[in-house]
């Protein structure tokens, strides 16, 4: 089996990010409710995305790439974060976002700031992203350029190699604390995060189940088995991660990146009870899944329990929040 230091990794993140207890949310459900602060992975406004970068963009240095594609909607964190790191790299960095509708503000202004060539594809599918981003790479192929692709969210096992790899910060962090975690949350997205701390969590977490709180309606059970049999694949490893191991649950509301009333008031409680943001995108949606469940008895018997903050600040200055009820 191969260790994660195996793999080439570049320094992007400022990590470990901390851990520790939510102590007014942990009095009001009666439980030891940590919290892991991926939001503040220390490149631009935080993020999980920085984590995957650490490996994918390791990878593409290694082939002396110049420039690196991403695609994502149109305030993509994981665009934005590619940016950020690329440049940093001295590579440039082309986003292929998927339009819909007249979106500005937000992830937008920082792509910009990153110098990021912004192209938008009007369109409702990836696969005309995708085939925009293979016209695209040919050109720059043919002009001597050598592109690396990176499809959206990251979402590829070296991608997810970065959260098996917060999954043994986790059990670090855990012990030092003299913790154990009976359950984490996380927002699945395009499901490279869950992967990676779900097969993290075979690995470094033994007793702790991995719980994925989707906010697209995509079939994640599907793509968190296949990337985790990529992770098992790549890491050369006997460790075998299954269907039992995957605990997915749904908080969508009407649909993605809109925002939903549950997902804007877990924004408000975590803001007004412990002083940390959420989005409404990512984070607030799956908190308010933690929420729901927590209030369901999902976590009955359980003591102490983590949810992992992905990151998303951008979304606050680009998707307009609810009114509270
Ligand atoms: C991308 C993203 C996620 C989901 O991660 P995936 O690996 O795509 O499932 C969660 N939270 C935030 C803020 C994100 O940007």
């Amino acid at each position: 089996m191969k260790q994660i230091s195996d793999f080439p990794k570049l320094s992007l993140g400022v990590l470990p990010t901390p851990l520790y207890k939510l102590e007014n949310l942990s009095r009001e459900y009666g439980k030891n409710i940590y919290i892991k602060r991926d939001d503040l992975t220390g490149v631009a406004l935080g993020g999980n995305k920085t984590r995957k970068l650490e490996f994918l963009l390791a990878d593409a240095q290694a082939k002396g790439v110049d420039v690196v594609l991403t695609a994502g909607g149109p305030q993509s964190n994981h665009a934005m974060l590619t940016a950020a790191c690329a440049s940093r790299l001295g590579m440039k960095a082309i986003l292929v976002l998927k339009k819909r509708g007249e979106l500005t503000g937000g992830n937008l202004i920082l792509d910009e700031i990153y110098g990021a060539d912004v192209r938008f594809v009007d369109t409702d599918t990836y696969d005309d992203v995708y085939a925009e981003m293979e016209r695209i790479m040919d050109e720059l192929r043919q002009q001597g350029h050598t592109p690396y692709f990176i499809p959206v969210g990251g979402s590829v096992p070296l991608g997810s190699l970065g959260y098996v790899n917060c999954a043994k910060e986790i059990a670090q962090q855990a012990e030092a604390l003299g913790v154990q975690f009976t359950s984490m949350v996380s927002a699945t997205g395009s499901g490279g995060t869950y992967a990676g701390l779900t097969y993290g969590a075979k690995l470094f977490l033994p007793g702790t189940r991995s719980v994925g709180v989707g906010v697209c309606d995509d079939p994640f059970e599907d793509i968190a088995a296949e990337l985790m049999e990529g992770l098992q694949e790549l890491m050369e490893s006997d460790v075998a991660a299954t269907r039992e191991d995957i605990f997915m649950k749904f908080e969508i509301g009407p649909g993605y990146a809109i925002p939903s009333p549950e997902g804007c008031a877990a924004v408000r409680k975590l803001a007004r009870s412990e002083g940390i943001l959420v989005d409404p995108v990512y984070t607030g949606k799956a908190l308010a899944g933690f929420f729901r469940l927590l209030d369901e008895g999902f976590f009955e018997g359980e003591e102490n329990l983590l949810f992992v903050h992905t990151g998303g600040a951008g979304a606050l200055f680009a998707v307009e929040m609810l009114p509270e009820e």
